[in-house]
């Protein structure tokens, strides 16, 4: 199995990790610079929302909000958007299923460009930090 997001999680690949716990990862888009787009996954490999059993799917779903709130105080987001796409056919190029916290600025028209400006990794760990340090 080739998949970025396993070798970033058992610390083989550079992640700025936002949170981990046993069963959730969650790093920073690194395609989505300046954002503070979290990408939020479980940790074992599940190739899509087809293949997630519910218990992980609870795991996963209880990490979003406490990062969402995380992102929103580190960031001064006022709205966030939650995504999850599966596959080729919805634009996805990592087969690791991975659930995208999209903050939102007022009056923003786009945030998310795909694909994106490569972001640094100083300043992806930055802002991961200031997200990490928002959790409750
Ligand atoms: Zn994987």
């Amino acid at each position: 199995m080739d998949c970025i997001f396993c070798e970033m999680i058992e610390g083989g690949a550079p992640a700025s990790v936002v949170y981990e716990d046993d069963e959730v990862f969650a790093v920073l888009d690194i395609v989505q610079p300046r954002s503070h787009k979290v990408l939020v996954m479980p940790k074992r490999h599940v190739p899509d929302v087809f293949e997630l059993e519910a218990a992980e799917a609870g795991a996963l779903f209880a990490a979003v909000p406490r990062i969402a709130r995380a992102v929103k105080r580190a960031s001064g987001c006022e709205g966030l958007n939650i995504l999850q796409s599966n596959g080729s056919a919805a634009g996805q190029t990592v087969f690791h299923l991975h659930i995208h916290l999209f903050p939102r600025f007022r009056d923003d028209e786009i945030v998310f460009d795909w694909p994106g400006e490569m972001a640094a990794r100083e300043e992806l760990d930055r802002m991961a930090r200031e997200i990490g340090r928002e959790l409750e």
